[in-house]
């Protein structure tokens, strides 16, 4: 499962479906990020089962 952050950003996503999912000028990492913050609209999919990744 992938992370994305966009640069210049602090914030991970992993849901696809996130609507601020980055397309474009992002990082990308394999491994829950160690740093930074977790999105909170990607959180709230995965306790509802509605995150797609
Ligand atoms: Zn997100």
């Amino acid at each position: 499962m992938a992370y994305r952050k966009k640069n210049g950003k602090d914030t991970w996503h992993w849901c696809r479906n996130c609507s601020n999912w980055p397309t474009s000028d992002y990082k990308e990492q394999q491994s829950k990020p160690t740093s930074g913050e977790l999105c909170n609209e990607c959180k709230a999919k995965d306790r509802d089962g509605d995150c797609t990744k």
